[in-house]
């Protein structure tokens, strides 16, 4: 039997890469997008990638926040992106402090294993986008497409890690990966599709001419 085709994602990092960077974001109010973010992840889902978010929130394992007022800050921030009309399809998180020796804490490879299993996903042709080298290491151990933004945290030594690209935003590195998407890239700039009728809407139309042919 033929395999089910495997689908490409685009790993992204939450602080300093979507959002701006906090060394603790602790509340939906302290929150905010970056500039660009909504239209670069638009543009990502429009070519076909699925658009996984991969954060460390050790502000659980610490003490410092709930499980509860993270969902809040995840439902901010689906909120704000669809005000772009942006979408992100899953959201993987480590609550773990880093002496808890957990396997989902990056730099460690967990969650993006996670996430290809459960989403059947192709590695080597997905991208992996962070601020820190260590949001970028799962994606090269993994053997993603790696791309360090420079919208976040300040600059750290490398480490060995070596992205394929480095870009100033989120919004340069969709470019980047778009422009090496001659396939894709088409359908990232396609107008927005006109939304269809409901249809309960339709039916409610087609009863009225009806009613006024029986009076
Ligand atoms: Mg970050």
């Amino acid at each position: 039997m033929k395999k089910p085709a495997q689908s490409r994602a685009v790993f992204l990092d939450r602080d300093g890469t979507i959002a701006r960077y906090r060394v603790y974001c602790r509340s939906p109010q302290e929150f905010d997008l970056l500039p660009g973010a909504g239209t670069a992840i638009r543009s990502l889902n429009r070519a076909g990638f699925l658009v996984i978010v991969m954060t460390n929130q050790s502000a659980i394992g610490r003490g410092m926040m709930t499980r509860m007022t993270l969902e809040a800050i995840h439902q901010k921030m689906h909120r704000e992106l669809a005000k772009f009309g942006a979408r992100v399809d899953g959201v993987y998180f480590c609550p773990h402090h880093p002496d808890d020796g957990c396997v989902c804490r990056k730099p460690q490879i967990g969650m993006i294993t996670q996430a290809a299993q459960e989403w059947n996903l192709s590695l080597k042709r997905s991208y992996a986008i962070g601020d820190r080298h260590l949001d970028v290491q799962p994606g090269q151990a993994a053997g993603a497409i790696t791309i360090l933004v420079r919208s976040g945290h300040p600059p750290e030594p490398a480490n060995g890690v070596m992205p394929a690209h480095e870009a100033d935003s989120l919004e340069q590195a969709a470019v980047w990966i778009l422009s090496r998407e001659p396939k894709l890239r088409h359908r990232a700039k396609a107008p927005v599709k006109k939304r269809r009728v409901k249809p309960q809407a339709k039916r409610r139309r087609a009863k009225s001419p009806a009613k006024r042919r029986r009076r």
